[in-house]
């Protein structure tokens, strides 16, 4: 039986994570953390009432918040941060205080209570101009934005936190990741929610760029079974690293756009606007290392999740 904190537990990835440790029954108490910055306590409403289920108000840029969120937890997976590339770009501080300091903060909480592993979300962004395709582990470029620092500052601090307190921790280098409960509202919605929404309001999509730029869109599910590998996983070769989690396939925005189009039946056109700042034209995992050190399976592929968010947002707007 084990205890479960998920930070970021009311946003879009964390709260799908705590849907499945809930349906896991060797899994005795999720606990969230979230101040609802870019969550919503509709994620997680479902949950409230299991008596399986904890939800503890606040921020992670408080030392004294994340330490009762760990009080009495056998593992952390950490999600809660700033999304988003443009975000950060205008607005480095607040990303900075949130995805470092706030990390760093959970990061000293973990040690203290002597949590057994520290998953976190990392991100494919630290791959910055790296320019071989597709991304493997160990080979980085120079981070573009502000938030890729800060997820690289994320597998430093690890790293570290490792080798002088011995905190175990795998980190989850997420690739576009995409479903349910993804929020399509907001500056800085991703891709996937804002083509479906156009897509439902039968509204034109702007494509930034001329729709070539491509990457490897990852359904939650995969993002999910990613971390509960990482949390339980006994094999000792597979801590104390990071993961690409991502599908291994490569979809250009311009074929993002002709599927959702073709399955939502609305028959429009993109339009086409400037290319983004900090956005690299292509990303594309090697999954193998999660493969064989996790057995980490990317099982459902874009077009099945595609069609598996359809649904959901679907019923968001009946
Ligand atoms: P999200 O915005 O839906 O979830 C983040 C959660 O963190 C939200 O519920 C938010 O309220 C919470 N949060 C933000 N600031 C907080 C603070 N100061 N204290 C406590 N909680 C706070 O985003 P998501 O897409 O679910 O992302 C989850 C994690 O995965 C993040 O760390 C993100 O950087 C990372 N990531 C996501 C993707 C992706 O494609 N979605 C890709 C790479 C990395």
């Amino acid at each position: 039986m084990s205890k479960v904190l998920v930070t970021g537990g009311a946003g879009f990835i964390g709260s799908n994570l705590v849907e499945a440790l809930l349906k896991d029954k060797s899994v005795e108490l999720v606990r969230v953390l979230d101040n609802l910055a870019t969550g919503y306590y509709k994620n997680i409403e479902e949950f409230v009432g299991n008596s399986r289920f904890e939800f503890l108000e606040g921020d992670i840029r408080d030392i004294d918040t994340c330490k009762k969120a760990a009080e009495g937890m056998d593992f952390i997976s950490h999600q809660a941060a700033l999304g988003s590339v443009p975000r950060s770009i205008a607005d480095p501080i607040t990303s900075n205080a949130v995805n470092i300091d706030g990390t760093l903060n959970m990061m000293v909480a973990a040690k203290e209570q002597n949590v057994k592993r520290f998953v976190f979300a990392a991100s494919s962004s630290t791959y910055g101009d790296s320019e071989g395709l597709p991304k493997v582990e160990d080979k980085i470029g120079n981070p573009l934005s502000p938030y890729a620092v800060t997820k690289l500052v994320n597998e430093l601090y690890a790293g570290v936190f490792q080798r002088a307190y011995g905190l175990e921790y795998i980190g989850l280098r997420y690739f576009n990741v995409f479903g349910p409960k993804q929020d399509p509202s907001g500056a800085y919605a991703a891709v996937i929610p804002l083509f479906f929404k156009a897509a439902i309001e039968k509204k034109s999509p702007v494509i930034n760029g001329d729709g070539s730029n491509s990457r490897d869109f990852t359904y939650v599910d995969n993002a999910v079974e990613a971390n509960i590998l990482s949390l339980f996983t006994k094999r000792k070769e597979a801590v104390n690293q990071v993961y690409n989690v991502a599908c291994g396939e490569r979809t250009s925005l311009n074929e993002l756009w002709t599927y959702i189009n073709e399955i939502t039946s609305a028959d429009i056109g993109p339009i086409h606007g400037r290319a983004r700042e900090g956005d690299i034209p292509h990303s594309l995992a090697d999954i193998s290392k999660a493969q064989s050190l996790l057995d980490y399976k990317a099982s459902i592929k874009i077009t099945e999740g595609l069609e598996r968010a359809l649904q959901w947002y679907k019923n968001q707007t009946k």
